[in-house]
Parts: C-alpha cells; structure tokens; sequence
C-alpha cells in the first residue's frame, strides 16, 4: 500500500496526485485538498512521444493559497518599516501628515514604522500611493 506523502497514512483508495509549489507528492484522499490535483488525460497524446499531457484543474491548493499571501507580503521586503520611515522623510511628511493622507491613526502609522504590525493589503496599497515615488 503507497503512503500518503503529506499524512503518512496508507492510502485505501485512489492515490491521489496533487502537486504544491513545484513539487509532487501522492496523497491520500484528505490531503488532496492541500495542492493542486494533477490530472492526467490518457485520451490525450503527445506528438513528441513525451508523458501524457497533464491537465491541471481544481482551485489552488491551501498551501498554495499560503505562498500566495507571504509573497504578497514580501513585496513590501524586509526592513518595511525602515523603508516606509525613509520615504515618508523623503516625501517631507510628518507622521501625522502620512496618516492623513491614508486616512489612518497616526499610532498605525507609528506602528507600522517600527515594525509592530505588518500593514494590511489595503493599507501598504495607500501607503504606497502616497510614497511611490519615495519608496
Ligand atoms: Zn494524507
């Protein structure tokens, strides 16, 4: 009996091929929801004398879903903070002025300058357009 590469336990049923990121693993059934379910045509033929085409449906898996949010996240990069701090200098904005702008409390701005909170999606968006040239 194959094992699931994701739960360990032995898989009953249809082994499941699910890729995540780049790598493939065989899942069991539960797991499967954690990546993208390859699968594969037989009906379809390569010309090139190559492995079946491989048509991938269903949704991004969670994991993906995961990469998804922290490389959103890492647009802003390391040391954002810093870099938002610079730019408002930069700009010749106060704090308070920034604030402003994006239409949020001075302390969130405060904050998100010495990196206590991470700024939300909608907040780095204002940021950013009030910066943009800056940052
Ligand atoms: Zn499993």
């Amino acid at each position: 009996m194959p094992e699931c590469e994701i739960c360990g336990v032995e898989i009953k049923g249809k082994v499941q091929d699910i890729t995540i990121g780049s790598s493939k693993l065989q899942v069991c059934k539960a797991c499967a929801r954690y990546g993208t379910v390859i699968v594969v045509d037989k009906k379809v033929k390569t010309t090139l004398g190559g492995e079946p085409v491989q048509l991938v449906k269903a949704k991004r898996g969670l994991y993906e879903q995961m990469d998804l949010v922290i490389e959103e996240g890492m647009e802003m990069g390391e040391e954002y903070g810093r870099k938002i701090k610079e730019a408002r200098e930069k700009a010749g904005l106060k704090q308070a002025e920034l604030a402003k702008r994006i239409n949020e409390k001075q302390s969130m701005v405060r904050k998100i300058e010495n990196e206590e909170i991470i700024p939300s999606k909608e907040v780095w968006r204002k940021i950013e357009r009030v910066l943009k040239s800056f940052l």
